[in-house]
């Protein structure tokens, strides 16, 4: 799939900005804080529903303004669709498909896929388990839709017996309400602890393919599921559930002195393994981030493998960090897909037969013929 036009409308820095892209390389480059990134998010946006940098639509609003619209164009198998998501400080999100407006978010889901590979996403690996969760959560969304409804309802669940358990702390009700929560809590976080485990594996032996290749045999990357309580990798979702369930009750006593759901979901991590060691407490800058470029390209590889369509490739400023002959591998391996690429310096470009230049400044964008 691939995007044809992009129109902004008081995003960021952009007052209007309508572009044509190619379907194959894009290059936006220009100086530091000219709006280079807000074309990128304003992509990814379209993809997931939200911003890779903000949960607060109100920073993506320009300043001044009371609203923004982000509208493209997406050709898949064919066929286009305009995708548009736009934002009123009083009416709130709004999703329209073919200027049909959705009824919820995870119906935007699928309508474009994206991989963003960004500063932000090195953090992955040295941050804690929050970004962690957030890469797996958004590329498991994109290839299963129900698992993102199943995240939704699982966040909503947690809220409410959190609630409860402060509240029998308080002696404002009785345990015995607890039960219920438990089960429906149970039976969706062990749906999304199976996908997790099942994506994990899965994504695991990718990136260990890619991560060999990337450094000529030299060095092997795993990711590993570290779940808030002990699985086993051959459980199937009943198993799970049966044993979140146990431990719900077990904890019960704990939690509700803590006012807190202690198991489950919300306490997962991820851990990257570099030849039996951990990535995050002794691997190099360097090794970090061409471990992340290994694990783009596995997402790559299963979002094709899943949906039959190569997703769009989104890089911010992420050619600079990566050395020469890692740059080869990502594009010799990326193959025939679209990418949308931000730089200072498009030298390295000015070769690249197909690539369409745009120079980017103070919020407008130029195309270079
Ligand atoms: P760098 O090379 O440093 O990464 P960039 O070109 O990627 O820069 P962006 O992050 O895309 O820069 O844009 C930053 C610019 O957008 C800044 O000048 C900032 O002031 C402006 N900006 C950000 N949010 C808004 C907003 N809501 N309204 C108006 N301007 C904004
Ligand atoms: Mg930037």
């Amino acid at each position: 799939m691939y995007i044809e036009c992009l129109n902004l409308d008081r995003f960021r820095n952009y007052k209007s900005l309508h572009i044509d892209l190619s379907p194959g390389c894009n290059v936006f480059y220009g100086k530091n804080a000219q709006g280079k990134t807000n074309i990128i998010e304003a992509i990814f946006l379209c993809a997931v529903g939200r911003s890779h940098r903000t949960s607060k639509d109100n920073e993506l609003v320009m300043i001044g303004e009371s609203t923004y619209r982000v509208t493209l164009d997406v050709v898949k198998e064919d066929i286009k669709k305009s995708v548009s998501i736009s934002y009123d400080m009083q009416q709130g999100k709004r999703v329209d498909v073919n200027e049909i407006s959705l009824k919820r978010m995870v119906d935007l889901i699928g309508n474009l896929n994206a991989v963003i590979f960004s500063p932000e996403e090195i953090m992955m690996i040295k941050q804690g388990p929050f970004e962690r969760r957030r890469f797996t959560d958004i590329t498991i969304s994109q290839i299963k839709p129900s698992y993102f409804r199943d995240l939704q309802r699982y966040s909503h669940l947690l809220k409410q017996r959190n609630i409860l358990l402060k509240d029998i702390q308080l002696g404002k009700s009785k345990g015995k309400e607890l039960t219920v929560w438990n089960d429906t809590l149970a039976s969706t976080g062990a749906r999304i602890i199976y996908e997790r485990k099942e994506f994990i594996k899965r994504i695991s032996n990718k990136i260990q393919e890619n991560h060999l290749k990337l450094t000529d045999g030299k060095e092997s990357l795993t990711i590993l599921y570290v779940p808030s309580f002990d699985i086993d990798d051959k459980m199937d979702i009943t198993e799970i559930e049966k044993k979140f369930k146990r431990i719900l009750e077990e904890t019960e006593p704990r939690e509700i002195q803590r006012g807190m759901t202690l198991y489950g979901p919300q306490r997962d991590d991820f851990e990257f393994i570099l030849d039996g060691i951990s990535l995050k407490l002794y691997g190099s800058q360097g090794q970090q981030r061409t471990a992340i470029l290994s694990v783009k390209i596995s997402e790559i590889d299963i979002m094709f493998e899943e949906t039959g369509e190569m997703p769009v490739l989104l890089l911010d400023d992420v050619m600079s960090e990566l050395d020469e002959s890692r740059q080869k591998y990502l594009f010799e391996n990326i193959g025939k897909i679209q990418t949308i690429i931000t730089c200072t310096d498009k030298e390295k470009f000015k070769n690249e037969e197909n690539a369409r230049i745009f120079f980017v400044s103070k919020g407008t964008v130029k195309i270079e013929e």
